[in-house]
């Protein structure tokens, strides 16, 4: 079977630190709108290399209320290594329920990787409070199922309950999905032809997609200020 470069995901419990399944909640996990949302790395990184990431990050900018901040390492409300073993976020809020000495927002893809910059806008994305877009109650992919457990377990290692959460688990909360099913969404998973029944594959998405753009001004509206001081 060959190896598809796959952004590797899981999910933590938050409270024990143990990686189990993590009930995907319905309650909303958006930072307040139009707050400042702060951001630090739990290493010392080469400038050259901390500026590129904050670039990265930064594209989500303009399409929020919010304003990114970064502060000391290790300070921020959303902590970033490039030092992991896997690539994982905390879902927008959830980062608060993290230890302060614990990274909210890891990163395995390495930094030369082409794929370096999609992942980490993946990850920023949770980081915002964004789900898996191919986790759309409208996505309506057809997997083939006995083909995906036995891939994921081969190349990510995960057990069956990971796969189901990851690839499987619909998310039927409502507040979760304000917009449409977009398969161009950074959010969402490659879908490899040798997966799916029939000829079907979504490729692996490189950028933000007009729809992420447009879900992430709907989550974080602008505000008018002129209006309220009327
Ligand atoms: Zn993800």
């Amino acid at each position: 079977m060959h190896h598809y470069p796959f952004v590797k995901m899981r999910s933590r419990n938050f409270t024990s630190g143990e990686r189990h399944k993590r009930a995907i909640a319905c309650s909303n996990r958006l930072w307040s709108n139009a707050s400042t949302v702060t951001f630090s790395f739990m290493e010392d990184l080469p400038d050259e290399v901390a500026y590129r990431v904050e670039r990265i990050i930064r594209q989500w900018e303009p399409v929020v209320s919010l304003t990114f901040e970064q502060v000391e390492q290790g300070q921020g409300q959303i902590r970033i290594t490039l030092n992991g073993d896997e690539n994982w976020s905390a879902i927008g809020t959830e980062a608060l329920d993290l230890g302060p000495e614990e990274p909210t927002l890891v990163i395995q893809t390495a930094l030369q990787d082409p794929q370096f910059e999609a992942t980490l806008l993946h990850e920023f994305g949770h980081a915002l409070g964004f789900h898996h877009a191919h986790l759309h109650p409208d996505a309506n992919i057809p997997w083939n199922m006995e083909a995906v457990y036995m891939y994921f377990k081969e190349t990510q290692g995960w057990n069956d309950d990971e796969i189901e959460m990851n690839i499987f688990r619909i998310n039927n909360c409502e507040s979760t999905f304000k917009g449409e099913y977009d398969s161009l969404s950074i959010m969402h998973y490659p879908v490899p032809n040798f997966l799916t029944h029939g000829n079907f594959e979504i490729a692996f998405n490189m950028k933000l997609s007009e729809r992420d753009k447009r879900l992430a001004r709907q989550s974080y509206p602008a505000i008018d200020y002129r209006a309220q001081i009327i």
